[in-house]
């Protein structure tokens, strides 16, 4: 039985709003270079999307193939070197452009040979301009793809920060979540991620899993303590649409919510008691870890150019990428069809949402409320013209305060921050703050 006024707590995990599935076809295919034309460009994000890894976890909606066959990385790589060229053709002359920070992510970019990892790095340097050995890199890799001769490559192009989907360091819960893998493989890969001297490791971990316990997951938590890890993601568990697991759901489960919660209250203290500072609901931070992000760029204002099928980019005025899909079939015709266009397709943004006032002062509150270290009001008023939140999001802001979840319980305080209960609740929280059209947008999304 579900109480009436409980709120469940695992409602979405809001990364970037709004999410790809508000985005609908633009019929008018703006182009690029009008779209950048008046938007700051010195502090650029540049991501760079590998749809492609070995096996398809369980849980995973992310934009992604199992494997590759003969060809299709060479011909990925190519149709990203001809977006590269576009999209930057496209940002100009007139104004500098720079990029502050970059990321490669996937899928499993480490799919990709030692060979092709410099190819990628070339396309982001010489096609792009990033200096990557001069900014953040942060990388995403598996234990089986994590081999040295890629990582003396990330190593040698400037990653300073590489991410490491492990899971759970139980085989058994590895297998249950669908990411079967062997222990003594993960710790050799993390061994080798030491080896390769990049200055941050992040180990990602999974909880809620079936038959997981509370023994359990403080043991996984303690085997990847023993490396150190600079930072560690605790994810909980989603069982989504169209994912391997997710042909198992059978709707909501509150003595699931509970399990997770268990075990997120668990994970926490222990990381809090072992020094580490929590910096959202699932990420936390060595407190003597070197300081990593750059410092002249902000997630909640400045562009960000995403390239690859499944990369999103963002403008002040729209947020576009290629087409979305979970289902197998369907991500794997969109990859081909990205791979076959021609340099001039790129030029032009296919999918997206435009952002209005009223959805940039929700992309703003949400993306710092959702941090531990919450929302500076002055911030909002400079960027909003003197407005507050409260003046804003009153309704949202007093509920979050009556359920406890405002550090202060005043809406009106000058820095609205998130309680350990409210960070608990983020993504609860999330959802609450998406607008009545995006809302309408996602629900009409029909799922591929
Ligand atoms: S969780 Fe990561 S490794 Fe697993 S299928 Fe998704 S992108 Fe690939």
């Amino acid at each position: 039985m579900t109480s009436p006024d409980r709120v469940a707590p695992y409602q979405s995990y809001v990364y970037a709003y709004p999410h790809k599935t508000a985005y609908r076809k633009l019929d008018d295919r703006p182009p690029l270079s009008t779209l950048w034309a008046a938007e700051p460009k010195d502090a650029l994000s540049l991501y760079l999307h590998i749809p492609f890894c070995e096996i398809r976890c369980g849980f995973c909606n992310l934009f992604t193939r199992i494997g590759a066959p003969d060809g299709l990385t060479t011909a990925y790589l190519d149709a990203l070197d001809r977006q590269a060229t576009a999209v930057r053709a496209a940002l100009g002359e007139e104004a500098p452009v720079r990029f502050a920070t970059a990321a490669f992510g996937g899928g499993t970019p480490t799919f990709l040979t030692a060979a092709e990892l410099e190819r990628l790095c070339d396309i982001a340097e010489h096609r792009m301009g990033a200096d990557l050995r001069a900014v953040p890199l942060s990388v995403e890799a598996s234990p089986a793809t994590a081999t040295a001769d890629r990582l003396t490559v990330l190593a040698e192009r400037g990653t300073t920060r590489l991410s490491l989907g492990v899971q759970s360091f139980d085989d058994t819960e590895a297998r249950a979540a669908v990411r079967p893998q062997r222990r003594a493989d993960v710790e050799a890969a993390l061994g080798r991620v030491r080896d390769a001297r990049i200055p941050v490791l992040n180990i990602d971990l999974i909880y809620g899993i079936d038959g997981q316990t509370e023994e359990t997951w403080l043991r996984s938590l303690a085997a990847a303590l023993a490396w150190r890890p600079e930072e560690l993601y605790l994810y909980p568990l989603y069982i989504r649409p169209l994912t391997g697991l997710g042909r198992r759901a059978d709707g909501p489960d509150q003595a699931w919510d509970e399990q997770r919660l268990r075990l997120y209250r668990t994970g926490r203290d222990h990381l809090l008691a072992h020094g580490y500072e929590q910096q959202s609901m699932r990420m936390f931070r060595r407190a003597d870890a070197p300081p990593q992000g750059a410092d002249d760029y902000a997630c909640q204002t400045d562009g960000m150019i995403g390239l690859g099928c499944g990369a999103r980019s963002y403008t002040a005025r729209l947020h576009y990428s290629f087409d979305y899909a979970v289902g197998m079939h369907q991500i794997r015709s969109i990859i081909d069809d990205y791979v076959s266009r021609p340099a001039t397709d790129f030029a032009h943004a296919e999918h997206g949402r435009p952002m209005n006032p009223d959805e940039a002062r929700r992309r703003h509150l949400l993306q710092s409320l959702l941090q531990a270290e919450g929302l500076q009001v002055a911030d909002y008023r400079a960027r909003f013209g003197g407005r507050t939140p409260a003046d804003d999001f009153a309704a949202e802001l007093e509920r979050f305060a009556d359920r406890g979840w405002l550090e202060s319980g005043d809406p009106h305080a000058a820095v609205l921050r998130l309680t350990p209960e409210g960070l608990a609740h983020s993504d609860a929280i999330g959802p609450e703050l998406f607008s009545p059209a995006v809302r309408a947008a996602m629900a009409a999304y029909e799922r591929k």
